[in-house]
């Protein structure tokens, strides 16, 4: 999942070329709903609360990317995502959709990002008329939002995602390594026929010209099409990092969220099946699992799926839950940010420090209550900043510290939840306020920091 920068992004969802690029400026990209439901002075989000809606029915014109394919619109160039319109025929492995982010990061579009200069990870989608074919509710791509919007058009983790060529792609960093910004490249597959198919494509096309040793590439896999086989020949050809977005923390919650309870595909034990390949395949360290945190789990379950990777030798990566706007899911409350921080310092420590689950305290509705570490070593890490950092797979800096910052892929910059930059004196105010730690002689008061957001 990516999103909005925006940056500072403009609420028309198109940067306006005319002004200079994307002047961005969203408090509230992404929120469409005018009431959403609340979990209103909760600690934790309301598991009861957090069922997706169902879809509206899609038009037969528009099933299948049909209307993209029989206008036969050739793209040429990159293609910057404007609803309204009808999008060029575009499809992997020539064109691959990438964040805004990434864009500007590489030059393709004007913007600026809040608190960052750019993306360490380049983000390559794979694109087709027909898009993903699962359905998952939280998912700004998903099948039913054909209704509503071709492909090439539908935002993602809050972003648009600009469509372009991936020769251009190659060209740009190819023409010299070393001084790419990026640490990190992640082709991400969705569900589509040919999807196992094209990216291996991808790699192939992209380490055929820039060295996998100086930008390590990762994988965002879609088990449901895939085999070991698959995982395998991945690896062979030069992928790092292998990478399973699992997202639900539970069974249930994945079957109501990505399986049959919104006529998906996906399947809990084929996600598993691939982990476990993956683990076998790239080995300690160089595999790794998404979930989304407030999806209507409690902090224990996550914690438990966070464990359970990491005794196998994988990362976890955390997205804090955000109504992405279309979803099947939009009109449902982001995580409440003190839940979303107690996990986010707990998945840290079990991911890096050596602390264990079986070490920490829950109360009967499975909230973290104790961390299991001493006092001043809890006030020592959160004083890093590190642990509210954007996760994902690693870049140049540190192994803690991840390429894949996503700059406001789960949160508008006005209430950050996953910090794509290292959190100022300020910011971990705020965070400690948010986890009901604010030292002695320490005030915040509400939106303080967003007066620092608007010098
Ligand atoms: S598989 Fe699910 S989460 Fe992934 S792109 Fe498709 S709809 Fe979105």
């Amino acid at each position: 999942m990516d999103c909005i920068p925006v940056l500072l992004v403009r609420s028309d969802r198109r940067g306006n070329e005319d002004e200079g690029g994307v002047t961005v400026s969203c408090f509230e990209h992404g929120s469409n709903q005018s009431q959403p439901l609340g979990h209103k002075n909760v600690e934790s989000a309301i598991p009861e609360l957090m069922q997706p809606r169902q879809p509206i029915p899609t038009p037969r014109n528009r099933k299948n990317g049909r209307r993209v394919k029989e206008s036969k619109s050739e793209a040429t160039g990159i293609y910057l995502p404007n609803n309204n319109i009808l999008t060029p025929n575009m499809r992997s492995p020539d064109y691959v959709q990438m964040s805004t982010a990434a864009a500007i990061t590489l030059g393709i579009m004007k913007g600026n990002m809040y608190g960052c200069s750019c993306t360490r990870c380049l983000n390559l989608l794979l694109t087709y008329p027909e898009g993903c074919r699962a359905n998952c509710a939280y998912c700004g791509l998903a099948r039913h939002r054909e209704a509503d919007r071709d492909y090439a058009d539908r935002n993602f983790i809050r972003v648009d995602w600009p469509a372009v060529p991936l020769e251009q792609i190659v060209d740009i960093v190819a023409d010299d390594v070393p001084a790419s910004p990026f640490h990190r490249m992640c082709i991400s597959m969705i569900t589509h026929p040919n999807s196992d198919r094209d990216t291996v494509t991808v790699l192939k096309r992209w380490t055929k010209r820039i060295d996998p040793t100086e930008i390590p590439i990762s994988i965002l896999s879609n088990p449901t099409t895939m085999s070991r086989q698959d995982v395998r020949v991945l690896r062979d050809y030069g992928a790092d990092i292998f990478t399973v977005a699992i997202d639900a923390a539970t069974p249930d919650i994945f079957e109501r969220t990505r399986g049959k309870g919104v006529q998906s595909p996906h399947c809990w034990k084929k996600y598993w099946e691939i982990l476990l390949d993956a683990r076998d395949i790239f080995g300690p360290q160089k595999f790794g699992a998404h979930i989304i945190v407030g999806m209507g789990e409690n902090e224990r379950d996550v914690l438990e799926l966070v464990q359970r990777i990491v005794d196998l030798g994988g990362h976890t990566h955390l997205f804090c839950f955000f109504p992405e706007q279309g979803s099947l899911m939009d009109h449902l409350p982001a995580t409440p940010r003190t839940q979303w921080r107690r996990v986010q310092l707990a998945r840290y420590l079990i991911d890096y420090c050596d602390v264990r689950m079986s070490h920490m305290k829950f109360d009967s509705a499975g909230r973290l209550v104790d961390y299991g570490v001493p006092e001043t070593e809890i006030d020592r890490i959160i004083d890093t900043g590190t642990p509210f950092r954007t996760s994902g797979c690693p870049g140049k800096f540190a192994d803690d510290i991840s390429a894949c910052d996503r700059p406001y892929g789960d949160s508008p910059p006005s209430n950050i939840a996953s910090y794509p930059f290292a959190p100022r004196t300020i910011d971990l105010k705020k965070i400690r306020h948010q986890l009901h730690r604010l030292k002695d002689g320490q005030n915040y008061t509400e939106g303080e920091d967003l007066e620092h957001l608007e010098k």
